[in-house]
């Protein structure tokens, strides 16, 4: 239901520069490429000299950074945020989004509201002492809740408590009325772009209060009403949040109720003319996901971030992969909104305990280490179909990365296949269709190398 055709909108998108293309005067605006920094799940657990709350009790020896089995200490968010400082300096930095998780991995016992304000408040503090002009659009994660996921379909205490410092960042008197309703809001960019910020929390499977509801807190009435405006007015739309639609890698199931994620993933896709990215957090993991149209066009890709904190899971039955801390910077057309490239940045964990110091580098830059021309839902899709072929540069690189080169799992058919139809099929049914198909392929290619 495209009612504006696609390049049309696409280029009617009104920004200052076009204004300024308008008026005839400062024309050298107009090249603009921006930046976008996105930092997400920094997982802070005051506790980890002491306590270590986080560590399931694996750790004698702390490092200064932090430790894998461990969320982040005070000393490795800090060196996180002085590290985004670094990348930033030289480049024109538009906006931050901060998707976020910033409270630790812990049983609801050790935690309360104070606590989870506490942290969100010291780290809004942080970031606003390191980049005091820059705007930052904020969503909570589903760590963020106490109870742990619980989010209600109403206000509550903690978005109270947390507008009271979010209010200067949403800028918007009738805004905060929906943060303070369900925690989402939307704001416009001095560039013109339009943030349509989530509260997906809302979605997630692990929150038991909203599960048999159809709409909770209005949002998915409000985020189309939103949309249909922005394609009125010709406007570019970025969505962010903390839990992404579409279905985990690990364990094949959608991260929402099924209803919600079909939902989400239908208004998605017919708003995908205005929508020119999606950036979220949660999984921990440097991946993506592709929305296709119905002829099978790519029309949308789904962004999402690897985590700050270095924190594995570890239960009865199963252990997560290490991780590298990470943050990233994407560059992007102001004019179109269009993505151009990504450069993700990380920190040797291991070796910067060993050496005391925080050594941070460039993971990869999408355009000339990933053969990606640019981030359109294009080329990402000519990406994933390259990672067909499990030996190939392409999965080898995405497997390095995925963690941040905390470690290279071996990744057999059953692997390759989970994430290779991640990144294309956004419900169950489809995903286990795909996963049937890939695996034959991927063990008979896999089989050859023998
Ligand atoms: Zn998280
Ligand atoms: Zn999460």
């Amino acid at each position: 239901m495209h009612v504006i055709p696609r390049i049309l909108s696409k280029m009617a998108f009104p920004t200052l520069c076009a204004l300024f293309l308008l008026s005839l005067t400062r024309i050298s605006v107009c090249t603009s490429e921006g930046w976008i920094l996105h930092v997400t799940d920094f997982h802070w657990d005051r506790t980890y000299t002491n306590r270590d709350l986080s560590c399931n009790g694996l750790v004698n020896t702390h490092g200064l950074y932090g430790d894998y089995w461990c969320d982040s200490p005070f000393s490795l968010i800090d060196v996180t945020i002085k590290a985004m400082k670094n990348a930033t300096q030289g480049k024109d930095v538009d906006f931050m989004l901060w998707t976020g998780d910033s409270v630790l991995h812990t049983a609801d016992e050790n935690l309360s509201i104070d606590n989870n304000v506490g942290i969100l408040t010291n780290l809004t503090n942080q970031l606003q002492q390191t980049f005091p002009t820059m705007d930052v659009y904020a969503t909570y994660g589903n760590h963020d809740y106490y109870p742990n996921n619980q989010y209600p379909p109403h206000n509550n205490e903690i978005y109270n408590r947390t507008l009271e410092h979010w209010r200067n960042w949403i800028n918007d008197s009738a805004q905060e009325t929906n943060f303070l309703k369900g925690a989402y809001y939307t704001v416009k960019t001095k560039y013109g772009l339009r943030i349509l910020a989530l509260n997906t929390n809302l979605y997630y499977t692990s929150d038991k209060v909203t599960a048999n509801m159809s709409d909770p807190a209005d949002q998915f009435v409000w985020m189309e009403s939103v949309l249909k405006q922005s394609r009125r007015n010709h406007e570019m739309v970025l969505v962010t949040g903390h839990v992404p639609p579409g279905v985990a890698a690990e364990g094949g199931k959608t991260w929402f109720y099924q209803h919600f994620n079909t939902r989400m993933v239908h208004i998605l896709q017919q708003y995908s003319d205005v929508i020119i990215g999606l950036h979220f957090g949660h999984e921990h993991a440097d991946t993506f996901r592709i929305f296709y149209g119905h002829s099978g066009q790519p029309e949308m890709a789904l962004y999402i971030a690897p985590s700050v904190t270095p924190w594995r899971y570890k239960t009865s039955s199963a252990t997560g992969p290490k991780h590298n801390p990470s943050f990233r910077l994407i560059k992007y057309d102001r004019t179109t909104g269009r993505h151009l490239d990504l450069v993700q940045y990380y920190m040797d964990l291991p070796e910067s305990n060993k050496q005391n110091r925080p050594i941070w580098a460039i993971a990869y830059t999408a355009t000339t280490d990933m053969g990606i021309p640019d981030l359109s839902p294009r080329s990402m899709d000519n990406f994933a179909t390259r990672t067909k072929n499990p030996n190939g540069p392409e999965f080898q690189n995405h497997l390095k990365w995925r963690n941040a080169n905390a470690e290279v799992m071996p990744c057999d058919a059953l692997c390759h296949s989970l994430i290779y139809c991640n990144y294309m099929k956004l419900h169950e049914h489809e995903y286990k269709t795909c996963l049937r198909d890939t695996q034959q392929y991927t063990a008979s290619i896999l089989g050859k190398r023998k």
